[in-house]
């Protein structure tokens, strides 16, 4: 059970912290209180902003030496709302966004060392400026930093070729709950010191300390790429050309975004400057991004030629390849603001899912059709992933219906009904978003009481006091 901090806490951190690190004023906090998406609101004693290592240790001993819940954060891009703080209002909100620095890039190790507020795209630039790159991205690149990205294990659109967070950190530091300083910062490639602490942290969803910093795996900067969208009728001849792609370039092939005609039309309709890429109607839309670093031949040339001959065998229905960066550009905004189109389409009950890439297809088809014969006039919106198995699955209210209050009605018994059909698939809940509070129900029925022991001795071991991120990831006990 955690506590209010007193006033002498307060007054503690407000001289440790400065006034750039520490406010209480409900303007200044405001903006951080809520989620991305608007669905959960939270308050906060106080918003927390220290600019190095040593004042979150500060920050960490205080707290738990009175037992005062700690709810870290980064960009607040959270699908599921693991950086809102609980109405309580006892919790301090401790965001990175200050530490921000950069500290080392070496093209010798290929390793970046990144505080753990460093926004993504910032990354990519600097890891651009030594001819390496930092291989994941996503739509909220320009906001999401390092330590959410590590906190949510992230996904993204390259998962395909590179893994998700899990496969990219190398080392990490972070403030453990009992408020010392764990050195994991090395760029080993290889260390078997038994347990791996980074890969607890990674994924803990801040649940089992504060990440401070972390040794980023780069890779060799892109020297051409080949973007090219294609039209075609299901997402069965999807992967078959999916699988056609990889066989024909080995493995140039990084991401594999899909959506259906109606999620291209949601984006055209709430983004503005967006246009169709294809002329025509096309059931299934496929973005496809092959790259080759400098030296290697340009995939332009095997992408061209195998969606024609794909073309030719009926497989697509149409497709282009950007002749120009700011085509290729133009063609990733698609997929990039699907996130912000759907904001702007209202609620939907919402779902991050994974499955064995075979099993895509037919998910789809058949999990769209049972969703929509369950809950009479629902609107399935799934796209994703498909080159690894994600797919976002949301279901939107029948048209004419008030959205939220459908949402809220029937969201609960939607949201039972398609893990149910993913667990029947041997799928996951939660492919890249994490739990957080929106899913921690959900987790609690379907996870199983190995997975759920398993899950709460850890957090009792390394956050006895439970001051971590409560109400998140960890499902209480019932
Ligand atoms: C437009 C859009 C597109 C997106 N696309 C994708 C996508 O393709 N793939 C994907 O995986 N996600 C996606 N997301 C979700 C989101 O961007 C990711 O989950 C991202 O990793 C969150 O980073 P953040 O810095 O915003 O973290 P926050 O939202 O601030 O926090 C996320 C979690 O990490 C914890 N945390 C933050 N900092 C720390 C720290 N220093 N120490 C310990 N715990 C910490 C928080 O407590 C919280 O539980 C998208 C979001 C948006 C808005």
């Amino acid at each position: 059970m955690t506590c209010a901090p007193d006033a002498t806490i307060l007054a503690a951190l407000e001289r440790r912290l400065g006034p750039k690190g520490f406010t209480r004023d409900a303007a200044a906090m405001e903006p951080w209180l809520s989620d991305w998406r608007g669905r959960v609101h939270g308050a906060a004693a106080a918003l927390l902003s220290p600019a190095n290592t040593d004042e979150v240790q500060a920050i960490v001993q205080l707290a738990a030496a009175a037992r005062v819940a700690i709810v870290p954060q980064g960009g607040n891009t959270s699908m599921v709302a693991g950086a809102t703080p609980s109405t309580s209002g006892n919790a301090l909100l401790l965001s990175l966004r200050r530490m921000n620095a950069i500290r080392a890039l070496s093209s010798e190790d290929n390793v970046a060392v990144a505080e753990a507020g460093v926004i993504l795209s910032d990354l990519h630039e600097a890891a651009a400026g030594i001819g390496r790159r930092f291989p994941l991205s996503l739509g909220a690149k320009g906001s999401a930093r390092i330590s959410g990205l590590i906190s949510t294990n992230a996904g993204g659109t390259q998962v395909l070729r590179f893994g998700t967070m899990r496969a990219l950190v190398v080392g990490i530091e972070a403030v453990l709950p009992s408020g010392e300083r764990f050195d994991g910062l090395s760029a080993l490639r290889k260390d078997n010191r038994g347990y791996d602490l980074r890969q607890l942290l990674i994924g803990a969803e801040g649940t089992l300390g504060v990440v401070t910093a972390a040794s980023l795996r780069l890779v060799p900067a892109i020297g051409a790429r080949a973007v090219a969208w294609v039209g075609l009728s299901d997402p069965h001849a999807a992967l078959a050309l999916l699988r056609r792609l990889e066989a024909g370039t080995g493995d140039a092939i990084e991401s594999f975004e899909a959506m259906p005609a109606n999620v291209l039309a949601m984006v055209l309709r709430h983004i503005p400057g967006t246009r169709a890429p294809l002329a025509g109607d096309h059931a299934w839309n496929v973005l496809i991004e092959a790259t080759a670093p400098a030296g290697a031949p340009d995939p332009v040339e095997a992408i061209t030629a195998l969606l024609a001959e794909a073309a030719g065998d009926g497989l697509i229905e149409d497709a282009i390849v950007a002749t120009s960066e700011a085509q290729a550009e133009a063609l990733w905004k698609l997929r990039e603001s699907i996130a912000e189109a759907e904001r702007g389409d209202g609620p939907a009950a919402k779902h991050d899912i994974a499955v064995p890439v075979s099993v895509v297809p037919d998910f789809l088809v058949e999990g769209s059709a049972a969703v929509e014969q369950k809950f009479a006039g629902s609107r399935v919106v799934a796209f994703g992933h498909l080159g690894d198995g994600n797919i976002h699955f949301n279901v939107m209210a029948p048209a004419g219906a008030d959205g939220r209050a459908w949402v809220e009605r029937e969201g609960p018994a939607v949201n039972a009904f398609v893990h149910d059909f993913v667990a029947a698939r041997g799928g996951s809940l939660s492919a890249e978003h994490g739990i957080g509070q929106l899913r921690l129900t959900e987790f609690a029925r379907t996870a199983g009481p190995v997975r759920l022991g398993v899950l709460r001795a850890i957090k009792d071991a390394l956050d006895p006091l439970g001051i971590m991120n409560p109400g998140k990831l960890v499902p209480p006990l019932s």
